[in-house]
């Protein structure tokens, strides 16, 4: 039995060290000055999950306090919705057994608070949960969702830490999806997960497509001493910056030649692709579709992906970093602040199709599905609990936040896509009712 600092020591862990930790930022550029411009992909994989110092590794980035805020963290609202789905799903679906949800990237842990909560008032649901399992990168996060939803201590097994949810339910850690055991029927969540994962940025140049890298070179400063047009370098102050390869390479040869998608485009045209994407959302089909049964011969469980990028269009230069709720150059401080990219929902679309026996549905708008799935009813009963005025505000301001399609609200720029075994029944929230086939259960 381990305490629960010990959820920060899993593999992904660096040895502990008495040497003072090296920036980031002189790291990358060690590495650029030693084998050239690295791509986008391997600057924002640094950046974000470096052992030592990625952003995301040593610290907790959310709500006020924060650089940015989520959905869950805004109101229960969200969390309480999306139970609702997967209860929808589940019963739609006949009504699977034994099933196990499963969310990756769950930051502070409160998605999965609000939703287990929820389940709580639909105990033949709950009942059917035989374990979570959370697919988090980093240790510090793993211990904050080990708070947020266990009292009991956590346990090392030989693939991570294991411990037992407030309600009873066994809850594991896992640093990556494919570890994740695929025996039962599986609910699967991803907010705001795709965007933080790798980009590799392209350009179709008249010679051909060439990858966009980051490169690095050293600030040009003149100096009062200098002679008028000489410069003098100064070492310590790296600067990176984005530079078109003149020369192919192996990814600038596969990338945009995987799909017509891409390869049509005129000259000049550039895109962002993001295999690492492909891959999860590839695994995510082949979860559904694999888990068959006499009574669900195409397949059992469904992943629901929430994040922010435009359904139909391929996504162009939109890598971007935040830092304390503003936007900041990515190429400042490596490691400081959180790296994103628009998610490519019609990739991740097309890849779930061919790879997986599944029906994809959406991408649809945040504040469309949230209004399909009764938000506007759930606030009203909120506001009505409220016993102040700034309660009763509370609630409205948390509700247009969620639905709002402009402002900086989240109603539209977020969108929401699920897949679902072929064959069942269209969602609730992607143009779908409420489906019941609760008297012929799914063992
Ligand atoms: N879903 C949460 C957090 C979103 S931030 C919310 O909406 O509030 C992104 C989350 O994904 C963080 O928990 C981060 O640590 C995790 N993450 C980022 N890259 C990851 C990777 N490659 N593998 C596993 N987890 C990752």
């Amino acid at each position: 039995m381990r305490g629960l600092a010990s959820l920060g020591k899993h593999s992904s862990s660096p040895p502990s060290s008495t040497q003072p930790k090296r920036k980031l930022g002189d790291v990358l550029a060690d590495i650029v000055k030693t084998t050239g411009p690295i791509s986008v992909a391997a600057y924002m994989r640094q950046c974000l999950t470096n052992p030592e110092s990625g952003y995301y590794i040593n610290k907790d980035p959310f709500g006020t306090e924060g650089d940015f805020i989520t959905s869950p963290e805004i109101s229960q609202m969200f969390g309480e919705l999306v139970a609702i789905w997967c209860i929808t799903e589940w019963t739609a679906q006949r009504r699977p057994q034994r099933i196990r949800l499963i969310e990756l990237g769950p930051g502070r842990g409160t998605l999965m608070r609000d939703m287990l909560k929820a389940f709580q008032s639909f105990a033949p649901f709950k009942n059917t949960i035989v374990d979570i399992c959370l697919v988090e990168a980093s240790p510090t996060l793993r211990t904050t969702q080990h708070s947020t939803l266990c009292d009991s201590a956590a346990t090392e097994t030989e693939d991570g830490f294991s411990s037992v949810t407030r309600h009873g339910i066994p809850i594991k850690w896992y640093i990556n999806l494919k570890e994740v055991p695929t025996d039962v029927t599986s609910f699967i969540i991803a907010h705001e997960f795709f965007d933080a994962l790798p980009i590799h940025q392209f350009e179709h140049t008249q010679n051909g497509w060439r990858e966009i890298m980051v490169d690095y070179s050293v600030r040009q400063v003149k100096t009062a001493l200098s002679l008028p047009g000489q410069t003098r370098s100064f070492d310590e102050d790296p600067k990176f910056h984005l530079t078109v390869l003149p020369y192919y390479t192996p990814s600038s040869k596969i990338g945009p030649e995987s799909s017509p998608r891409y390869k049509n485009l005129p000259v000049k045209s550039k895109i962002e692709i993001s295999p690492e994407s492909w891959d999860v959302a590839k695994e995510l089909a082949l979860r559904i579709s694999e888990q068959r049964t006499p009574k669900a011969p195409t397949g059992s469980g469904a992943a629901l992906v929430i994040d922010y990028g435009p359904a139909e269009t391929i996504p162009v230069d939109t890598l971007r970093a935040i830092k304390g709720h503003h936007f900041v150059s990515p190429f400042e401080e490596p490691g400081t602040a959180d790296l994103s990219a628009d998610v490519d929902f019609t990739a991740l679309k097309m890849v779930a199709e061919q790879e997986g026996n599944v029906a994809v549905h959406g991408a649809v708008e945040q504040g469309d599905w949230l209004h399909a799935l009764g938000i506007g009813a759930r606030a009203t009963v909120l506001a009505s609990q409220q016993t102040t005025p700034e309660g009763k505000d509370r609630i409205a301001k948390e509700y247009h936040r969620l639905v709002e399609r402009s402002g900086g609200a989240m109603g539209k720029i977020y969108k929401v896509m699920a897949f679902t075994p072929r064959g069942t029944p269209t969602p609730v929230g992607f143009g779908g009712g409420v489906v019941d086939q609760s008297n012929d259960d799914v063992e």
